[in-house]
């Protein structure tokens, strides 16, 4: 498969065409930001960390019955992916509270949400992504109130998933984001499942292991990134 005509690109991956309608391809670049765009930085390998350990997360979801756009891996950073027409909610899962949670509510960071608090924000930076409700969502026209509930059932199905695995692996997940698409009829995860768009923290040390290195400068992001793909996709090391 290869790539055609470029379709967009975002801060962190470019999606082009390929000869297959139904399939894209999402190149995972070194670029980063936070703070909607304010901090920017180039890292070399970053993208084909963050790729790599995507492919793994959206194989351990397939395996455990959650259906992803996932195909297969056409590089080290190149990821196929079913074309699907991406619903603007970020849904964010948190399991211990962090980041913007606790600036916004009297909630100290490490406390922990059982169960779990999942957020719905519409994905507009130039809005800053205000958090939706259901009628607000049914208003703008992205999704049903049923289908913010199939969505919210399933990102809990996920976070259980990859809470479980990720325990394995020494680390801890205080919160995430998903974004979920339409494939036909179906509503299915796509987007990233990385060190861009989780938090992850060493269970031992309780160190940062993603992008909050960058954001709040904790130190080498690389290393970071490389720890969490070292204990995710060992096998990319051999
Ligand atoms: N997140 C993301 N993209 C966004 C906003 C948040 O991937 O546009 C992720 C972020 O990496 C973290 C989780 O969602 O894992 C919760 O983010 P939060 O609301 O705390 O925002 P932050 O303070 O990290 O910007």
């Amino acid at each position: 498969m290869n790539k055609g005509e470029e379709l967009y690109s975002g801060k962190a991956k470019t999606v082009y065409r390929t000869e297959d309608p139904d399939a894209l391809i999402v190149v995972f670049r070194d670029s980063l930001t936070a703070f909607d765009g304010e901090k920017k930085a180039e890292v070399s390998k970053k993208g084909y960390y963050n790729a790599q350990i995507s492919k793994k997360l959206f194989e351990l979801l397939e395996e455990n019955g959650i259906k992803t756009h996932y195909r297969e891996m056409v590089t080290d950073n190149e990821m196929l992916v079913d074309n699907i027409k991406i619903i603007l909610v970020e849904v964010i899962v948190r399991n211990i509270a962090a980041g913007s949670i606790t600036k916004k509510y009297p909630i100290e960071v490490g406390q922990p949400l059982e169960p779990p608090v999942i957020v719905m924000d519409y994905k507009d930076d130039s809005r800053h992504d205000p958090m939706l409700n259901e009628d607000i969502a049914a208003a703008l026209g992205l999704a049903t109130k049923e289908e913010l509930a199939g969505i919210k059932k399933t990102a809990l199905e996920i976070n259980g998933i990859l809470k479980s695995y990720l325990d394995g692996k020494g680390l801890l997940l205080p919160d995430f984001k998903l974004e979920f698409g339409r494939r036909g009829d179906e509503i299915i995860l796509g987007d990233e499942i990385s060190c861009d768009t989780c938090r992850f923290w060493d269970k031992e040390t309780g160190n940062s292991l993603d992008k909050d290195v960058f954001r709040f400068d904790k130190g080498d992001l690389v290393a970071a990134y490389m720890e969490v793909a070292r204990r995710i996709v060992p096998e990319i090391f051999e």
